[in-house]
């Protein structure tokens, strides 16, 4: 679960990281009050969990609470990569001296947590580690043991971080590690980290990502959840209880298992198309199950056609050719739909379609036969 950078904030702040004040608004007119309270110069910007909001022009500096009010006039309902802007997050401006990056991952290779700092921050952190390796200063903390402030100076140190910011670097870290362990995040990042003209070091930035898995130890996620599923589809698939991820290609996808639909979207990549989303109906997925994935699914506007690849072991094939078919009469849905059944009952499955469904549905024999007529038809609509 990716939070805003807005609440990654608050988060931040309650586990003692110094953020700029701020304040959420949804209108200019809220921008301009936000503005007026914090007093002074602030910095408008873009709430859209995204990267590289700088660049797309989704932050602005603001010199008084006129200028922010019409700055968030702009940026409100901007579209940033696909993304559109529901939120500015109004905050002090912050005079930079130096940017640096923090972050605590998940090494899953080496089954630790991963801190990492640079003297290179505000850019994209890749392009350090790919350029420049030396200047990314990495440990893995033993989880018995933690993270103690000799990790946090060993770090400052080998990142070469300022002399200055060292204590106000080192006390972050530590902090830092805390909240994402009390947290059970997978995630916490900070870019920029600066260092500022007063001396002070404060997070600019932040990127936090819960894990979604431990929410029943975290009653206020539930909160955090509603508020990041912008999304209408993401949204109704978790109301619905199905297992549902966006994507951004045009090819919509419908599968049963896990392993299954991965592999569905390896070959559908593999035919030249691009996966719009997937939705994975489970393993047993009845009649009404298909209803509800297909209403999920359809709902995008941006698939333009949908391929349906399911292998039937306990979910029987006929099945789930009698649950597209209701899907498609409730749904009246008229794009191309590519079906692939194979496993029990597939013969009776591929009869019902045949015969029952209307002419937009096509059945194909073989996945990489179904994913490229798939792709042919996502591209030709
Ligand atoms: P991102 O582009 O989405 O990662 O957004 P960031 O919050 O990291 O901001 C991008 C860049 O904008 C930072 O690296 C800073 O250089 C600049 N920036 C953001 N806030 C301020 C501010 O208060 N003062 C100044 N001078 N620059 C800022
Ligand atoms: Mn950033």
């Amino acid at each position: 679960m990716d939070l805003f950078e807005y609440q990654g904030k608050q988060l931040f702040a309650r586990h003692g990281i110094p953020v700029p004040s701020g304040e959420v608004a949804e209108t200019p007119a809220e921008a301009r009050a936000a503005a007026e309270r914090i007093g002074g110069k602030v910095v408008v910007k873009a709430q859209v969990q995204v990267g590289g909001r700088g660049k797309a022009g989704g932050i602005k500096l603001a010199e008084n609470p006129d200028e922010a009010e019409a700055r968030a006039g702009e940026i409100l309902g901007m579209d940033i990569k696909g993304h559109t802007v529901h939120r500015v997050w109004i905050e002090a401006a912050s005079e930079i001296v130096k940017e640096y990056y923090a972050s605590v991952t998940f090494d899953r290779g080496e089954k630790k947590p991963l801190v990492m700092l640079s003297a290179m921050g505000g850019v994209d952190i890749e392009d350090v580690a790919h350029n420049n390796p030396d200047a990314l200063a990495k440990l893995h903390v033993d989880p018995l043991t933690g993270f103690q402030q000799h990790h946090a100076r060993w770090l400052v140190y080998t990142a070469k971080i300022d002399e200055g910011a060292q204590k106000g670097v080192v006390a972050i870290l530590e902090k830092l590690y805390q909240a994402f362990i009390e947290l059970d995040a997978t995630l916490v990042e900070i870019n920029p980290l600066i260092w500022t003209k007063s001396g002070d070091v404060v997070a600019l930035d932040a990127k936090v990502s819960l894990d979604g898995n431990a929410m029943f130890r975290h009653p206020d996620y539930t909160e955090l959840r509603e508020s990041v599923t912008d999304d209408p589809q993401e949204k109704m698939a978790h109301d619905r209880g199905v297992t549902y991820v966006k994507l951004d290609g045009d090819v919509g996808i419908l599968g049963n298992g896990a392993g299954l639909v991965m592999s569905t979207l390896d070959v559908v990549a593999l035919a030249g198309g691009r996966p719009a989303n997937f939705l994975d109906a489970g393993g047993g997925s009845k009649a009404d199950e298909v209803v509800t994935a297909l209403e999920v699914l359809l709902s995008d506007p941006k698939v333009k056609s949908l391929l349906v690849n399911i292998f039937g072991g306990i979910t029987r094939c006929d099945e789930v050719a009698n649950g597209l078919l209701t899907a498609l009469d409730q749904t009246k849905a008229t794009l191309p739909i590519v079906v692939r059944l194979d496993g029990t009952n597939e013969e009776e499955g591929r009869k019902i379609i045949a015969e029952r469904a209307p002419s937009n549905v096509v059945v194909e024999k073989t996945m990489l036969s179904a994913a490229e007529r798939a792709v042919e038809l996502a591209k030709g609509a």
